[in-house]
């Protein structure tokens, strides 16, 4: 068997005591690979010097994370647009847009998500996108570049049947982490519906930890714990839920 961790945050403090363990269990609950999305100009060194530990199993990403599209963003667009140009991303991520936490900056995020669209187009690289109270503005905004060849994924998707048959017809996946082991979050609804073709699997580690282990660090070994749920939302084998979300995320990212 193995699993993938699409999106996890590895590079940030919290793992920085222990790392090496966290890559090694992970190892033994078979999590091959991790790919890390980007935040902002300040995560960029902890990023890479993380892929560089670890060559052949963590991927960098390279974006700008709407909650950090600030006064500054146009200094921090123009390093993310420096550094695509300067070496291969396995994804331009993690963007979109977050009315969650603030919503000064809107405009800012739509422009941000717009224009690193355009850079993955140009790249040929798929996109990761947040997406918070902002679901079907996301969706909106990807129909806009339809038929551009633009692949990708929602992360920690958890939004309504509706919202995921629309992001299946705009040919990208959905990422499902431990939101679906909430019994509140309803997912679970969802997800017996939603063909595992469709389906990729994350932690965001160190977040949004999986029950038995929420209100702790979230570590990606925790990929057992959502493979284990959705193999019984959708009354399949872990190994055929592993199987194929795997395949999902190497074609994806190439790898
Ligand atoms: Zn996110
Ligand atoms: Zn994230």
């Amino acid at each position: 068997m193995q699993l993938v961790d699409t999106h996890c945050h590895l590079y940030l403090e919290e793992f920085d005591a222990d790392i090496d363990e966290v890559i090694d269990q992970a190892g033994y609950e078979s999590v091959t690979h991790f790919y890390l999305p980007n935040i902002d100009s300040s995560s960029i060194e902890r990023l890479y010097a993380l892929e560089k530990k670890f060559p052949g199993k963590c991927f960098a990403m390279m974006g700008l994370h709407p909650c950090s599209v600030k006064e500054n963003v146009l200094a921090e667009l123009l390093l993310v647009e420096q550094h695509l140009a300067e070496r291969k991303f396995c994804a331009v991520g993690e963007i979109g847009l977050d009315f969650y936490w603030d919503k000064t900056f809107v405009e800012q995020q739509y422009a941000a998500f717009r224009q690193q669209i355009g850079w993955a187009i140009e790249y040929n690289l798929p996109i990761v996108i947040h997406s918070r109270d902002s679901m079907d503005e996301c969706i909106a905004v990807v129909r806009e570049f339809a038929g551009k060849g633009l692949k990708g994924i929602f992360h920690c998707f958890g939004g309504t049947y509706d919202q995921a048959k629309q992001i299946i017809e705009t040919g990208f996946l959905l990422g499902i982490g431990g939101v679906v082991t909430y019994k509140k979050a309803g997912l679970d609804q969802v997800l017996d519906k939603i063909d595992l073709k469709h389906i990729v699997l994350e932690t965001d580690a160190p977040y949004l930890t999986p029950v038995p282990f929420r209100g702790k660090r979230n570590e990606s070994k925790y990929l057992k714990y959502i493979v284990e749920r959705i193999a019984e939302i959708q009354s399949r084998s872990v190994e055929e839920v592993a199987n194929v979300t795997t395949a999902n995320a190497l074609q994806l990212f190439g790898g």
